[in-house]
């Protein structure tokens, strides 16, 4: 297997490298203690640049106007973007409309790729993903309260979601309501398009993670639907196949997450490195980096990290050669193996900063707090090591006694 990049691709990622390090992290600081205002202004401008360099959504396909990055190529660059928590916005690739591009790429009919998907595309608009409930197990999402009913041409939707990412300033959500209530579980759902200016679309509130209420694209909001009438010609793909085209993005949308977790162990690790280096801790000179326990962890976390990124890139692979079903056992181990070591990386980087770690001063913080997620979304660890630890088991049981 050869993870070797084309010219083209080198020259892209070390295009975005440089421009993260020069324009993105120096706007961290608006983000952590800054004004809102000042923060969208840094940002839009840096957007404006990254449009003049060619790197708008780059990892979009080349009829969206993207560059077509292979599976490898697109977590290559994801891992950049996420050595800043700004990184995927700025270059106009951030979950979750990102996901949503894919799924209106694959599924969206004419009109619905002009309306929604095209100023989506060029950052014109937000979007969100409506499918978590309060009161139903996200980890088996077949168990869902929100119904579609056909009322003439329309559909009327009536239900409750939270964690709905992003909803705040959107212009359009993806809602997955039961349309086919009487089919086989996974046949019951499907995906609808609910502009969120709609009478009945009601976002209650941005709950509090952490700490932190959030807003815009940086929160996660309650939602009621109330008698939300919507055209038939709003759902997106076939009637009853809502899950089917959700599993479809997937296998893609984890190795980008993955490789943006690793871009933050990246950085967690050179902050770690950088002030071991540098904190002085005896009169005689002697650094962090010259104790033992500290020299140790950056050992570790240089082989975690070294591990978990061969093992995503192998499945990016896997899924550029064979397909993401294929891929599948490769892509439920990294989901909890990198979201494992990331969070590692961001703790013991905190430990080495001490008291400064857990300040707003550094990025650190911030990720501690919004990275624990990485844990329970797409999928909880249990949910993939049990998927994974049954499908081994069924090998060696088809096998038989050696
Ligand atoms: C920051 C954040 C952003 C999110 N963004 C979105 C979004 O944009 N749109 C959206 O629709 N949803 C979103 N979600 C929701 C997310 O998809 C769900 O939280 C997730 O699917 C888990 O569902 P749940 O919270 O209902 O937990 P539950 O299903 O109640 O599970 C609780 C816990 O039980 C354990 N568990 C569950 N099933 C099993 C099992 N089979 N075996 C063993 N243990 C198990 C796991 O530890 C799990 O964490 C987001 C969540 C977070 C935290």
């Amino acid at each position: 297997m050869d993870f070797d990049v084309s010219e083209e691709t080198a020259t892209m990622l070390g295009m975005a490298r440089a421009f993260l390090d020069a324009e993105v992290i120096p706007l961290e600081g608006e983000m952590l203690h800054g004004s809102p205002t000042a923060l969208e202004e840094g940002v839009a401008r840096a957007q404006d640049k990254v449009r003049q360099m060619g790197l708008w959504a780059a990892n979009h396909p080349v009829e969206l106007g993207g560059l077509g990055l292979s599976m490898v190529d697109h977590g290559l660059f994801s891992e950049v973007l996420g050595r800043s928590p700004l990184g995927h916005v700025v270059f106009g690739v951030q979950a979750p409309d990102a996901g949503n591009v894919e799924i209106l790429h694959a599924h969206a009919t004419e009109e619905q790729r002009e309306r929604y998907l095209r100023p989506l595309v060029e950052g014109k608009v937000r979007s969100c993903f409506s499918m978590t409930e309060p009161e139903m197990p996200g980890s088996n999402p077949v168990m869902m309260g929100t119904t579609a009913v056909k009322d003439g041409d329309d559909y009327i939707i009536n239900g409750q979601k939270w964690f709905t990412s992003s909803a705040d300033g959107a212009d359009f959500a993806i809602v997955m309501a039961v349309t086919n209530p009487d089919a086989p579980p996974h046949r019951r759902a499907s995906m609808i398009i609910v502009p969120t200016d709609t009478p009945g679309f009601d976002l209650v509130r941005n709950i509090r993670v952490m700490g932190e209420a959030g807003h815009g694209h940086a929160s996660h909001a309650e939602i009621l639907y109330h008698s939300c009438r919507v055209p038939h010609a709003n759902r997106l793909g076939s009637e009853g196949y809502g899950f089917v085209s959700a599993q479809e993005r997937l296998g893609p949308g984890r190795i980008h997450h993955c490789m943006r977790w690793l871009g933050i162990a990246g950085r967690a690790f050179d902050m770690m490195c950088e002030r071991a280096n540098e904190r002085v801790i005896t009169p005689e000179g002697d650094t962090l980096a010259d104790r033992q326990v500290i020299q140790h962890w950056v050992a570790e976390l240089d082989s975690e990290i070294r591990g978990a990124r061969l093992q995503t890139l192998h499945a990016a692979w896997m899924i550029d050669r064979y397909g993401a079903s294929i891929a599948r056992d490769e892509i439920s181990a990294i989901k909890f193996s990198v979201a494992r070591t990331m969070l590692d990386a961001i703790d013991k980087a905190i430990q080495v900063h001490g008291a400064l770690g857990v300040t707003d001063d550094t990025v650190l913080a911030h990720w501690y707090r919004h990275e624990r997620a990485a844990r329970i979304y797409d999928g909880a660890d249990e949910v993939h090591k049990t998927t994974l630890g049954r499908r081994v088991l069924r090998r060696y049981a088809s096998r038989g006694a050696t």
